[in-house]
């Protein structure tokens, strides 16, 4: 299933696998957008095979919780790995898939840890480089409203890295029986005459309810979790989409210049949190079949089968800031540029935008009162 890597990637036992330099032996990194792996000492170039979209084999979620029914915890988050660098030759470690040397800054990417649960098996490679992600990132806080103005004068992220983040996605059918209430709209006229004899009508919205239970079935293809813990699910989630039809076979020629997380979120966590993204779309599902104008969900019970799931790894530049001593972090996708971020607020902006709304307020009145 795997093609030979065209590069040859020379692996010792238990150490790194290396990418050397055809002209001079040093190091070769992936180069983002381009087939090619790059020298960074004499600029040499090797083709990288990236030719077919790899459809990724999905497996059995029931049938591998069988097998493995709880990866241990060094299985999951990998343990820290002990490495010489090729290139200096000193030794240090990482608990990371691949990552950069402390001493020489050179790329060092791991084989699989021995009893590694469910390694990667396909990859989206980088297609945005860096300093389109750091463009992305100034335009980012150009565009920011409510931003201080000294962030915008001085937007410089302190160092940006290029992280293969690991992912799960799961496929699932589901069939749900539930109980529930759908409402029916009317409008009721009401009038009344005060002590004067003076009439007044005004209307207001009844709603009569109707108890409805029934069945939904709604399938899932492709349900994106994160499996890292190292940026809030909240800024990562927003990257989507990734564009899974662009898939490659795993090869470890893509980690090569960059940092790749092992996963924090075993297959079992990974689907709880995929079945709380599947939810909405039941719901929805649900309030369909109910009909009417309102719809109550009062209970359901959603029985899930035939669950499919891989494990691969997405591209993005990750990043932060400093503004009056509190972190701020940001995301780019590393496929389509697509950018995430938390930000500050500026207090003396919203008070002016707070101002200025009050002040076109108070003359909205002002002319209304006058006329
Ligand atoms: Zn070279
Ligand atoms: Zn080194």
């Amino acid at each position: 299933m795997e093609p030979a890597p065209p590069t040859s990637p020379a692996e010792d036992a238990a150490g790194p696998t290396r990418f050397p330099c055809g002209a001079c032996g040093s190091a070769l990194t992936f180069q983002p957008g381009k087939s090619v792996l790059e020298c960074g000492h004499c600029g040499h170039q090797q083709a990288l095979d990236v030719s077919d979209p790899h459809l990724a084999a999905e497996h059995d979620f029931e049938a591998a919780l069988a097998a493995k029914p709880r990866a241990s915890a060094a299985e999951v988050y990998g343990t820290a790995q002990q490495y010489h660098c090729e290139t200096c030759g000193a030794s240090s470690s990482t608990d990371k898939k691949s990552d950069h040397c402390p001493f020489c800054g050179a790329p060092v990417v791991l084989q699989d840890a021995p009893n590694e649960a469910f390694p990667p098996e396909t990859v989206l490679p980088f297609h945005v480089d860096k300093r389109s992600a750091v463009e992305a990132f100034s335009a980012w806080v150009q565009g920011l409203w409510f931003a201080p103005n000294e962030l915008q004068q001085n937007a410089k992220s302190d160092r940006v890295d290029g992280v293969y983040i690991p992912y799960w996605t799961y496929d699932a059918d589901t069939f749900t029986r539930y109980s529930g209430s759908y409402g029916i709209d009317r409008v009721v006229t009401d009038t009344d005459t005060d002590d004067e004899g003076n009439t007044t009508t005004t209307t207001r919205v009844e709603t009569d309810w109707y108890p409805k239970s029934g069945t939904v079935s709604v399938a899932f293809d492709d349900v994106v979790v994160c499996a890292s813990k190292s940026l809030p699910h909240e800024l990562i989630d927003e990257l989507e989409p990734w564009g899974l039809e662009d898939l490659r076979p795993f090869d470890p020629a893509f980690l090569s210049g960059f940092l790749t997380e092992r996963k924090a979120i075993d297959l079992r966590d990974g689907y709880a949190l995929a079945q709380e993204k599947m939810d909405p779309g039941i719901h929805a599902a649900i309030c369909h079949d109910l009909g009417g104008d309102r719809q109550r969900v009062d209970s359901k019970s959603v029985a899930y089968s035939d669950i499919k799931f891989k494990h691969f790894l997405c591209p993005v530049w990750v990043s932060s800031f400093r503004y009056n001593d509190k972190v701020y972090r940001f995301a780019v996708n590393g496929r389509t540029g697509e950018l995430s971020g938390e930000r500050p607020y500026s207090a003396a902006k919203i008070a002016a935008a707070v101002l200025t709304g009050l002040a076109i307020l108070g003359s909205v009145v002002y002319i209304l009162s006058q006329q």
